[in-house]
């Protein structure tokens, strides 16, 4: 029985590696017919200064609206897209796309507002990919000052001189650099001192068990300080409460994003919000 057992494992085992690359190849597939077809569109969240609920900053983030399949999150799809290499091709048009729309915003007169975008760490490292990066920067003349990179932890240590040099190559053109989804990497605080980073996102999994009576209030706290001495600005990601928001403020956390404050949006319901940026909560 236990070896008819084993066998029917290792089938299963089989089966499921068989689906899982049928799943990537399909997934390739339509990633290839989406780029074709423009089924990409970018959404924006606000960052708001906690101290006083105004909107300073907003992340870009990718959605993709498959005409059958309908959304497709991109945890599903930027993964693959990383594997295949379509991930070069998907993030230059989201760079050329945010630059559009970020000097669609200056000339409507919300220059102080800070535009973020993520970055693989497969294009960071990738010598072609990241000089097509930055050719695009050359194309538009926004303000580079307003202007984030984020960057997780693990694109970082995969090769720390050379993230180091292109993180640098980023900043002389005035951009800042933001360390995503900080607290789930791992040596977070010795590559804190070495890569030239600006802002720590405090990662989501932090956030939420603040109110909880755990530890993490403490560790936030920890972080708060360490960041206050190297120098870098905090923004707290995945606020979805009020007693969140409210607890962060009153540790001093400078910046804030999440469901609470607002969901990632189309351009034109941001442009909305930011006609009337006093206080986005009450
Ligand atoms: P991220 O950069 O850490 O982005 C934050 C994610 O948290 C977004 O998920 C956002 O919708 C979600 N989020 C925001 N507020 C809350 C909240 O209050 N609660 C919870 N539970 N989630 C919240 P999204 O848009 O699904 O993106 C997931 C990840 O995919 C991003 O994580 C980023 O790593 C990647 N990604 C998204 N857009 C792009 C892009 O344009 N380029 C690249 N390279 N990666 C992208
Ligand atoms: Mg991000
Ligand atoms: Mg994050
Ligand atoms: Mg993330």
């Amino acid at each position: 029985v236990a070896k008819k057992e084993g066998k029917n494992k290792v089938l299963l085992y089989k089966e499921n590696i068989h689906e899982d690359i049928m799943w990537h190849i399909n997934m390739s597939n339509k990633l290839q017919k989406a780029l074709d077809n423009k089924e990409f569109e970018l959404y924006y969240q606000p960052q708001i200064e906690l101290s006083s609920g105004r909107i300073v900053s907003l992340e870009a983030l990718v959605r993709w609206n498959h005409p059958t399949e309908g959304f497709i999150p991109p945890s599903d799809f930027i993964p693959v897209a990383e594997e295949t290499g379509q991930i070069y091709g998907l993030e230059q048009r989201i760079f050329r796309n945010a630059l559009i729309q970020k000097q669609k915003w200056e000339q409507k007169g919300y220059r102080d507002i800070t535009l973020s975008l993520n970055l693989s760490s497969k294009t960071l490292i990738s010598n072609m990919n990241f000089r097509f990066i930055e050719s695009i920067l050359s194309e538009f003349h926004v303000d580079y000052t307003k202007f984030v990179v984020e960057i997780t932890e693990t694109a970082a240590i995969s090769n720390v001189e050379l993230a180091i040099e292109r993180l640098n190559r980023l900043k002389s053109r005035g951009l800042k650099i933001a360390l995503d989804d900080f607290g789930t990497g791992y040596s977070s605080i010795t590559y804190l001192k070495q890569l030239p980073i600006d802002i720590i996102k405090l990662d989501k999994s932090y956030v939420k068990s603040v109110t909880d009576g755990r530890r993490d209030g403490s560790i936030i706290k920890f972080i708060l300080s360490l960041a206050r001495d190297l120098n870098l600005t905090v923004v707290a990601e995945g606020i979805e409460t009020s007693k969140q928001l409210e607890y962060l403020k009153n540790i001093n956390c400078s910046l804030g994003q999440g469901y609470f404050i607002s969901i990632p949006q189309p351009a034109e319901a941001i442009t909305e919000m930011l006609s009337n940026n006093t206080s986005t909560y009450k």
